[in-house]
């Protein structure tokens, strides 16, 4: 499939988000990286990886996908958004294309094969802007097991949320804000189409998980996060995993201070009243363990990132057996 399609006066329309960037002859889209060139709509970082790790899985954060596992996690250079507080800005705002080495698909998944990865995750910028490389890996990996992950702002096109079934198994979604307004100015895209694409991704059967990032004064309004868990019981449900993460000083918002443990804490009661029943707070270390809604066993238990006991059979209880949301391992 290809992920532009022809437009008026001579233009294309570049498919791989949701701002399907409308682009004359030359012309860059909004995330810098992908040009209309030679009658087609080019991604210019297809092998070109900005960064490579292999990390936790539980670091993405996906806590119900493959627990223990290691993914070999890469990401471009580019971003549809541009947040004031991207933690990964340096690369996710660099305009500039460093061509001097290409890692092809093959060569990716040789790599997690002998690194012994589960996954890949297509990570630290959004995967969308790069997906016709992220796809060739996905498809390359499928043959040897191996699966895939997004980590994303759920700006997703309705094109590519299609077209990851079968090809993406998981994904992260970055639910940044319940603000309109705060979308638009500080961080890209708009919350609807976010919100719409966080329902078809859970309808294509794609495992997703949600991240909010809790930025003090912008995001972390009782009021706020009311909302955005109201939202997640009434249209996606209470098996959803929702992390909330803690904010530290980056890019444009130095003057912030760090998110407070209170206001984290804030956060997760919300949630736990209104009857999610997976909710984390990960990246301090706290409420971090897997626990099961119908008979309260703990079934994961984490130190930060490390998985310290694992109590699940199958994806089930082991004490009342109860299913578990998510995609286990089979043991
Ligand atoms: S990926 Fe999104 S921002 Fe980039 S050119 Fe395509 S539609 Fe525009």
């Amino acid at each position: 499939m290809q992920f532009y399609k022809e437009s008026k006066q001579g233009k294309l329309t570049c498919l791989l988000c949701s701002y399907y960037c409308d682009l004359k002859d030359g012309q860059i889209g909004v995330c810098g990286v992908n040009k209309h060139l030679n009658d087609k709509v080019e991604c210019l970082v297809y092998g070109h990886i900005s960064a490579f790790n292999i990390d936790p899985i539980e670091k993405k954060p996906l806590y119900h996908f493959l627990p223990t596992s290691k993914s070999l996690s890469l990401g471009t250079v580019g971003c549809n958004f541009h947040c004031t507080f991207c933690q990964n800005h340096g690369i996710s705002q660099e305009k500039k294309i460093d061509k001097s080495t290409y890692t092809s698909a093959s060569k990716v998944v040789q790599i997690a094969l002998e690194k012994k990865c589960a996954s890949i995750s297509y990570t630290y910028n959004e995967p969308t802007i790069f997906y016709p490389y992220a796809k060739d890996i996905a498809l390359e990996a499928k043959k040897y097991g191996i699966k895939s992950v997004f980590v994303s702002n759920g700006f997703e096109s309705r094109e590519v949320i299609d077209d990851m079934i079968g090809i993406i198994d998981a994904i992260n979604v970055d639910l940044k804000s319940f603000n309109e307004k705060y979308y638009k100015k500080s961080l890209g895209g708009n919350l609807q189409q976010v919100l719409d694409n966080l329902i078809h991704i859970q309808k294509n059967g794609i495992w997703l998980e949600i991240t909010t990032l809790l930025v003090p004064t912008k995001n972390d309004s009782k009021e706020e996060i009311v909302k955005i868990v109201k939202w997640i019981k009434e249209n996606l449900g209470v098996n959803v995993p929702w992390h909330i993460s803690a904010f530290h000083p980056d890019f444009k918002e130095n003057n912030l201070p760090r998110t407070s443990f209170e206001s984290l804490k804030q956060a997760y009661d919300i949630a736990k009243e209104e009857g999610l029943n997976y909710v984390y707070i990960g990246n301090i270390g706290y409420e971090n363990n897997t626990i099961c809604p119908a008979c309260s066993k703990n079934l994961i238990s984490r130190e930060y990132f490390n998985v310290k006991s694992y109590e699940l059979k199958d994806g089930f209880c082991t004490s009342c057996g109860e299913k578990i949301n998510g995609i286990f391992w089979k043991n």
